[in-house]
């Protein structure tokens, strides 16, 4: 079992405006299936329009803003749970006077057709 805070991990800029992450779980701790991440954006900042080939699971911690999918726009706010679909075009935008923060979890396992660097909110090595 591992404990740590989350401000042990260092945020790096996610693709995006405005927009921070950090990979608080992934392969780095050990984990082997899914990986925990925290968004942060700032005021203004919104991450990239994109899409890809697994799913996001989403919880809002605080700040307000929306996420704009292919056919709707949804409001956040705190305790807003989201599910992005795989393959669905989305974007999260922070329309609020303060930083929009969100748990997003995502499966470790690539696809064999790609990796996660196309995607948004990437992982950099
Ligand atoms: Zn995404």
């Amino acid at each position: 079992m591992k404990t740590f805070n989350f401000k042990e991990v260092a945020a790096q800029n996610a693709d995006g405006d405005k927009a921070k992450i950090r990979w608080l779980i992934n392969e780095a701790n050990g984990a082997e299936n899914f990986s925990m991440r925290l968004i942060e954006i700032a005021p203004g900042g919104s991450s990239a329009h994109h899409s890809h080939e697994w799913e996001h699971e989403v919880f809002v911690l605080e700040g307000k803003g929306y996420i704009k999918g292919e056919k709707s726009k949804e409001t956040l706010g705190k305790g807003t749970v989201v599910l992005v679909p795989k393959n669905e075009v989305h974007q999260f935008k922070n329309d609020g006077t303060k930083p929009l923060k969100f748990l997003c979890m995502i499966p470790l396992k690539k696809p064999a057709s790609g990796s996660y660097e196309r995607g948004s909110l990437s992982k950099k090595e």
